[in-house]
């Protein structure tokens, strides 16, 4: 089906990222690796190439500038030989902060990485989508926007606009033959997590938030990765507009 379809994973070098970078390598797809950080891109590109599947990392990107977008997206064009038909817009930012503690630069940031990011690799990839009459675009927003978080107006505003981004655009892509959906993950085992813990952020530890999860564990990054491989799949072609929710039933 997909040997020959490029897939670009934004945030790819790290947590959930890396896990859906990886799985679609194994689905077949050639996949760009783009993240912040170089190096851990490489590692997760060469990870995915010594199991003899394509990949090339991207490293050194911002995702909240479109300048670099742009180039971002025209060089795995140019490397892996293929337009980019499916784009998981990963990579993000989370901050806690008392509402009025956020100053503009930390609200504009949130929103550059978390909003702007998406808004820009669509723009980018679209035009070859639509030429191809196929794509598949999957949102990774948060379940902290379905269910309110406190002290993380901005992150939870960001994501809760990346949810009305996605049905937007899936009516408009949908005659286009592109899906357009979101999957807002829900306490799910990542450094962004264990950065959150570590900083008594949690209200608790991992395990104690564990144990008040109707599924009695936090997420693993394959979980959502396996929710994105279906969600891309030619099968999932009548699935478009959608919040997938993979958080254990913490919310439903
Ligand atoms: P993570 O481990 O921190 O990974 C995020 C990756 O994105 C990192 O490699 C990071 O690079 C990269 N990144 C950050 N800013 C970027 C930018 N401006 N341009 C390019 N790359 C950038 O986080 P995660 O937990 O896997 O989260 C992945 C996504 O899931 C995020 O959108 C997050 O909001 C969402 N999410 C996670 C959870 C959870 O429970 N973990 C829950 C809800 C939603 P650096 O390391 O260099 O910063």
């Amino acid at each position: 089906m997909s040997e020959s379809r490029t897939a670009l994973v934004t945030g790819g070098g790290s947590g959930i990222g890396r896990s859906i970078a990886l799985r679609l390598a194994e689905d077949g797809f050639a996949v760009a690796v783009l993240d912040l950080n170089g190096e851990s891109a490489e590692q997760v590109a060469e990870e995915a190439r010594q199991k003899g599947h394509t990949a090339a990392a991207f490293g050194n990107v911002d995702v909240s500038d479109r300048g670099q977008a742009d180039e971002a997206v025209r060089r795995v064009r140019e490397t892996l030989g293929g337009p980019v038909l499916v784009l998981v817009n990963n990579a993000g930012v989370a901050r806690t902060e008392s509402f009025l503690k956020i100053s503009d630069d930390s609200w504009n940031r949130i929103m550059a990485v978390n909003l702007n990011g998406p808004f820009y690799f669509c723009q980018a990839v679209v035009p070859d989508m639509k030429e191809a009459g196929w794509g598949r675009i999957v949102n990774i927003s948060s379940s902290s926007a379905q269910s309110g978080q406190q002290y993380m107006t901005h992150y939870v505003a960001s994501k809760a606009g990346l949810i009305g981004f996605t049905k937007a655009l899936a009516l408009e892509l949908g005659p286009a033959g592109i899906t357009v959906n979101t999957i807002p993950p829900g306490f799910v085992d990542t450094p962004m997590l264990r950065a959150s813990e570590e900083r008594g952020l949690l209200g608790g530890t991992v395990d104690h938030h564990a144990e008040l999860t109707p599924v009695r564990r936090p997420g693993r990054p394959e979980d959502i990765a396996a929710a994105c491989s279906f969600l891309v799949s030619e099968e999932a072609g009548y699935i478009t507009g959608q919040v997938i929710g993979v958080n254990g039933g913490r919310n439903t």
